[in-house]
């Protein structure tokens, strides 16, 4: 059975927990604690879907696949960034969808569609649900209702190919799914994004994803070799090889798409071999920089190991003090987590080993880095506790050349300290890292004002802006969402922006497929 995640809170609610003492103490210290009540009292916008459209819903997927209880549509509603968890904590339920529907088959998806265009209704794809750019707030107004078509039955592995070292997944496989499928073949994807034990390979898709060993496996659209597009004017079929000169690519126009196309049902990716060994190292730079040029020279020279992170030094600070992450004495610097998996990993251990040392790293042991990816997916559950004490916490992320990321990453960090105020922490980290340039990943926290939603909606206007301005990227890795519209317009510009138009005009005349995500 499929364990759902808390409406409010981020995971498995079996994993709750309070804010450690030691990390209570140490924001109590730097930010002040200030316990905000929960909501119990939440009441649920009413079905709006007239009775003869509900009905022809369940003639298609039966009656069990056509819900309408409180319970699935409040767990279909919004995704998991920090402005979605205070709406939900507020008792705002109002984008809540009118029915969850769960087809089974492609074939179900295209009658689902065709039945949204005749009744004019608007559907949102549901991977996981754990968009944080408003990926699944479809527009409602001039609507006749909004279903939230959840794709948790189609789950199957439905090829192997291990010549090709492809296989062909359905959207609704959830990462940890998805590697115990591949794993009883001795095979494996090794895409492992924080959110991997709820999102979908749908939604890895829909999103362009990015995991944390994206150094060693690439990120999620590298993975991709086809994709099965079911739209309102009939079904796309892409990848029918490894590559090719046939035009424009388009797997590329469907990855990334966040259901404004279509409506993603299979997905061809590579996989590899299960790795023999796994080998993960703690290092220490004396600084931002000097772990960064040391980054650098590795993805220059042929020297990426599977997992590579940096954090700056705020971040190395707090995982220090709080033991949440790598445990262990302080020794000030930056952290540098180093892994490598695969066969033989000792001879290239050595060899990456020797490069930081040469470029200014001390090597902090293997228990360390052991303890990162013992945690790896555990930092996300600690922001509930911490909103739960009054501090406002949210994650944003961007991606430069490495001749601007010093210039993007000051940028940012001052437009975040500049709208919360002096008692802002800003943390940083960079993991995912290529031969031009890196993504930095930035973690914010500040004592929560008594409209918090407001006041983080401003400061994450000005740092995208930030952003947009410094000549980067709005999104890395989480999409583009609602959130991210305005500023993805600025980066495409007014011809990037009639492109993704008239491609929505065209594959989605009436506009029904998660309208007003997406394009600007
Ligand atoms: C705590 C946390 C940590 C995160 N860490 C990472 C990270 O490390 N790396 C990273 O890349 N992202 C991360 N994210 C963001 C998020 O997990 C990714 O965007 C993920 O790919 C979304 O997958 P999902 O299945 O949950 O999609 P959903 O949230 O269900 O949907 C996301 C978007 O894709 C659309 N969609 C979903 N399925 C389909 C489909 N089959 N066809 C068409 N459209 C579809 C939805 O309509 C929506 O617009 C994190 C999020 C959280 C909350």
């Amino acid at each position: 059975m499929t364990t759902e995640m808390h409406p409010s809170r981020w995971g498995n609610p079996a994993e709750t927990t309070a804010l450690p003492e030691s990390t209570r103490g140490l924001v109590e210290l730097a930010l002040g604690v200030r316990e905000t009540p929960a909501v119990e009292e939440v009441s649920m916008p009413p079905v709006g879907l007239a009775d003869d459209v509900l009905a022809e819903l369940r003639a298609l997927l039966g009656d069990d696949h056509v819900l309408t209880d409180d319970e699935h549509r409040r767990l279909r509603t919004r995704g998991k960034s920090t402005p979605d968890l205070l709406r939900a904590r507020s008792g705002d339920l109002t984008d809540a969808p009118d029915v969850v529907a769960r087809p089974g088959t492609h074939d179900d998806v295209v009658a689902l569609i065709a039945l949204a265009v005749r009744h004019h209704i608007a559907i949102v794809p549901f991977g996981g649900g754990t968009s944080v750019t408003g990926g699944l707030v479809a527009r409602r107004e001039g609507y006749a209702g909004v279903v939230s078509v959840d794709l948790i039955r189609m789950k199957a592995l439905r090829e192997v190919d291990k010549e090709s070292m492809t296989v062909v997944l359905e959207p609704g496989l959830r990462g940890p799914e998805a590697e115990e499928l591949l794993a009883a073949e001795g095979l494996m994807l090794g895409h492992f994004p924080q959110s991997f034990e709820f999102a979908s390979i749908g939604g890895f898709a829909a999103t362009r994803s990015s995991g944390q060993s994206s150094a060693g496996y690439g990120r999620f659209d590298a993975m991709v070799m086809g994709l099965t597009l079911a739209t309102p004017q009939g079904t796309l079929e892409v990848g029918s090889s490894p590559a090719n000169a046939a035009g424009p690519d388009l797997r590329q126009l469907v990855l990334g798409s966040e259901g404004a196309f279509g409506i993603i049902t299979s997905v061809r990716v590579r996989v590899k071999k299960l790795p023999v060994e796994k080998v993960y190292e703690a290092w220490n730079f004396p600084s931002f920089t000097a772990g960064a040029d040391a980054m650098r020279h590795l993805a220059q020279n042929g020297l990426m190991p599977t997992v590579l992170r940096l954090s700056d030094e705020n971040e190395t600070a707090l995982n220090l003090a709080s033991h949440s992450d790598v445990g262990g004495e302080s020794t000030g610097g930056c952290l540098m987590i180093v892994g490598h998996e695969g066969a033989s990993v000792a001879a290239r251990q050595a060899l990456v080993g020797a490069a930081l040392e040469e470029l200014g790293g001390t090597p902090l042991g293997e228990d360390r880095g052991a303890a990162w990816a013992e945690g790896r997916f555990h930092a996300p559950y600690l922001r509930d506790s911490l909103l739960d004490v009054g501090v406002l916490v949210e994650t944003l992320e961007t991606a430069t050349f490495w001749s601007n990321r010093d210039r993007l990453y000051k940028a940012v960090t001052s437009a975040l300290t500049e709208a919360l105020g002096e008692k802002t922490l800003v943390l940083c980290h960079i993991s995912h890292v290529y031969e031009t340039g890196c993504s930095l990943y930035f973690t914010v926290a500040a004592p929560q004002a008594d409209a918090p939603l407001e006041q983080w909606l401003a400061a994450k206007a000005k740092a995208s802006q930030a952003m947009v301005d410094a000549g980067a990227t709005i999104t890395h890795h989480h999409a583009v969402g609602t959130d991210h519209k305005p500023w993805l317009a600025q980066e495409i510009g007014e011809v990037g922006v009639r492109i993704l138009r008239a491609v929505k005009a065209d594959l989605d005349p009436t506009d029904v497929l998660n309208p007003g995500v997406l394009i600007p």
